[in-house]
């Protein structure tokens, strides 16, 4: 057998297909698929309006700069998360800061969050944003962000780079009633991918305008937003904002207009995954990933805890004996807080205890919807062989 990877892509027939009609045709960029596929977003998750750009990275930051965000705002986020989630925010010239874990569902805690903001507010230093991330697929406790926003007064971004496909209260992520942008990456370890690409969708129109015009130099045609000029000059566009080159490509629309018609196969199956791990791992000791009622996850990852007081291997030891027999495991993620780049910006070992606990006991083990159950036995017996 080859080396099982943690996760990877889904390409059929159908996709290629449609990448090399693209390719024979007028528009490589900047031509009628990646609107297609923007629709079609919007559809699936039954949200306003939908941006695509070229990565979830881009994302993140023109959907802080629509919000308003720059130097003397903070932004927070939680720390078990990819760098890009609080990159954003210094691209955007504002401070970062991490609201601790909860330790059932791995994702920002709601109850630390009430917390951190009761402080805050004391001294006058409430976040602008708040940046849930939907780890793993499963979605946050976003009924109860929410209303810490009211209360407190942030705009939120949920990062659902993980989550396309999953459902909160039995309603799309994406859709989002509560928050004010929601980001889907498309990154091939991913529940759907473009290659590379991303999507930022919102129900507020202005927030949607601003994101376009954001994704391609600040630059509009549309003659209401020009500025006055003389009528015998020619001024066929306007850069009326400073803006970035975040397209996304035709083909990569293409591709993505296609996975998005088996989102919710792929989902299915990665939730038949989960239910045969849940199944064959329940016996040793180890964390399974509990799931919140509210939520129904899109699985992009299946951690296990490999807990230091029960079981005789430490995290370590089990990352190198599955990597010595060609399985990929994975460490998602180191706190980011802990990274060299931020501890320059004083952040100290320690910092959230429940992250840091996360950090020394996860292993994401493969998960991805052509995962065969040969290799799933493979990965099952070795966990079996190495933990009992
Ligand atoms: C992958 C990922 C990103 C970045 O996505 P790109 O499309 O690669 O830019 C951001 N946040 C989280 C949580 C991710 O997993």
């Amino acid at each position: 057998m080859n080396r099982i990877p943690y996760g990877r892509q889904d390409i059929n027939q159908a996709d290629i297909d449609a990448v090399i009609e693209v390719l024979r045709s007028d528009f490589l960029t900047q031509g009628p698929v990646v609107p297609a596929f923007e629709s079609a977003i919007a559809e699936y998750c039954k949200a306003q309006h939908a941006v695509a750009v070229n990565s979830a990275t881009s994302a993140l930051h023109i959907s802080c700069l629509a919000l308003g965000v720059g130097k003397g705002d903070v932004v927070w986020t939680s720390p078990i998360t990819f760098v890009a989630t609080a990159n954003c925010a210094l691209y955007c010239g504002a401070k970062v800061d991490f609201v601790d874990i909860d330790p059932l569902t791995y994702n920002l805690s709601v109850e630390k969050l009430k917390e951190k903001l009761i402080e805050a507010k004391k001294i006058g230093k409430l976040p602008k944003i708040v940046i849930p991330v939907h780890l793993c697929g499963q979605p946050c406790d976003m009924a109860g962000i929410h209303a810490l926003g009211q209360q407190f007064g942030f705009k939120i971004i949920e990062d659902a780079s993980h989550a396309i496909g999953a459902k909160y209260k039995d309603e799309p992520i994406g859709n989002s009633r509560y928050s004010d942008i929601t980001v889907f990456s498309f990154h091939p370890v991913k529940i759907i991918t473009t290659g590379e690409g991303g999507m930022a969708v919102t129900n507020d129109e202005t927030l949607a305008k601003q994101m376009r015009s954001l994704r391609s130099h600040g630059i509009t045609n549309f003659p209401a937003d020009m500025h006055p000029r003389p009528s015998d000059e020619i001024w066929n566009y306007q850069q009326i904002d400073l803006g970035f080159n975040y397209r996304m490509t035709e083909l990569q629309a293409a591709l993505g207009l296609g996975q998005i018609q088996r989102l919710d196969s792929f989902v299915e199956k990665r939730h038949q995954i989960s239910q045969r791990y849940n199944n064959e791992l329940s016996g040793l000791p180890i964390d399974i990933p509990w799931q919140h009622p509210d939520s129904y996850s899109a699985y992009h990852l299946y951690p296990i805890r490999v807990k230091n007081n029960k079981s005789a291997k430490t995290q370590r030891q089990v990352y190198e004996a599955m990597q010595a027999v060609k399985i990929n495991v994975n460490l998602h993620y180191i706190p980011v807080y802990r990274q060299p780049f931020y501890e320059t910006m004083g952040f100290k070992v320690g910092y959230c205890s429940s992250a840091e606990q996360y950090y020394k006991e996860a292993l994401s083990v493969p998960m991805y919807p052509t995962l065969t159950d040969a290799e799933q036995s493979k990965i099952i017996c070795a966990l079996r062989e190495m933990l009992v």
